[in-house]
């Protein structure tokens, strides 16, 4: 697949930079619609200077260490103490946010604040937040107009129909800042949503990245070591599988190529109170709003998602 010579559309990722972030750093890298331009941290998988350190390290591994990485917030609107990953997160991620390969050490070089950069995000970017939503939640709060000038905002997290993955209402990434994704969700920016009723139908198995190790460059076997570290965290919780969920790159796939999903136009909000704290659902205050601001993806194509991300990846992989 080549570049071409078409306008690739600027793409920020906004990553909490473990195993399915990486994943979706590469089928990023590996789009030739898209040019990654910028990576904003996040917590969330693993502490915010950890997904700096691993960000980087992999932008040098996979042949892209111009890409500037900026440092987000460190945690939830309105904590009182830094982020720190739980233990069934450290377990799904290794202890390094990245399957407990080593990568190289990425080059020393001090991170920016990605909420000035954020805040003054152009209306022709992509972005695609794929941990919570805190550091675009303070951007919306410092800089309103975004609401209406940025581009719809593709974002990995929620579940509509299914269970949660935290608690039974609570997908990870919203339940990690409920609050910074109910401001999202229901500050008029136009949203999609990929969550677990769709990132759960798109399944990598320990066959891909078998042929990922066979191409025999650092970066296809460090890709393929982290994932296989996660595929066998889902083998225990989710033994039914088959493989591993590729939540975050499909978030990344999704925003390049929306036809992948099949989305339900919705108003929506986050419990906020009591037991369901952190669930995504239909806000009863817009539910008769013509206007709908959140594409809710309950659908997705998965034979031809998957033919696109293994493609990609490969491109990726081989390009280092
Ligand atoms: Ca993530």
């Amino acid at each position: 697949m080549s570049a071409g010579t078409a306008t690739r559309r600027p793409l920020v990722l906004d990553l909490d930079t473990g195993i399915d972030d990486a994943l979706a750093l590469t089928v990023a890298l590996g789009s030739p619609e898209v040019e990654l331009v910028a990576v904003t941290c996040t917590y969330g998988n693993v502490t915010v200077d950890t997904a700096v350190r691993n960000t980087r390290a992999l932008l040098a591994l996979l042949g892209h260490p111009e890409v500037p990485v900026y440092r987000g917030a460190d945690r939830p609107l309105g904590a009182g103490a830094p982020f720190l990953p739980s233990a069934p997160v450290r377990r799904i991620h290794g202890e390094n946010g990245v399957g407990d390969v080593d990568l190289p050490e990425p080059a020393a070089a001090d991170a920016p604040d990605a909420a000035a950069f954020l805040e003054g995000l152009g209306s022709d970017v992509l972005y695609v937040p794929t941990g919570p939503l805190t550091n675009l939640a303070r951007a919306l709060g410092a800089n309103p107009s975004l609401v209406t000038s940025l581009q719809r905002v593709t974002f990995m997290g929620g579940a509509l129909a299914l269970p949660g993955n935290v608690t039974p209402c609570a997908e990870a990434n919203v339940a990690n800042d409920p609050e910074a994704a109910d401001a999202v969700l229901r500050s008029g920016l136009p949203t999609r949503m990929i969550g677990l009723d769709v990132t759960h139908q798109v399944v990598l198995t320990r066959e891909d990245t078998a042929a990922w190790r066979a191409l025999g460059t650092p970066a296809a076997r460090a890709l393929a070591d982290m994932t296989d570290h996660y595929i066998v965290t889902y083998e225990a919780n989710n033994p039914l599988m088959g493989g591993c969920a590729l939540h975050d790159p499909l978030a990344v796939m999704a925003a390049v190529d929306p036809s992948l999903v099949g989305c339900l136009p919705a108003n929506l909000r986050v419990d906020l109170e009591g037991p369901t704290r952190g669930r995504t659902v239909c806000d009863p205050d817009r539910l008769r709003d013509a206007r709908k601001t959140c594409e809710v993806a309950l659908t997705v194509d998965a034979p031809r998602f998957l033919r696109a991300f293994r493609e990609r990846v490969r491109c990726a992989l081989l390009a280092e």
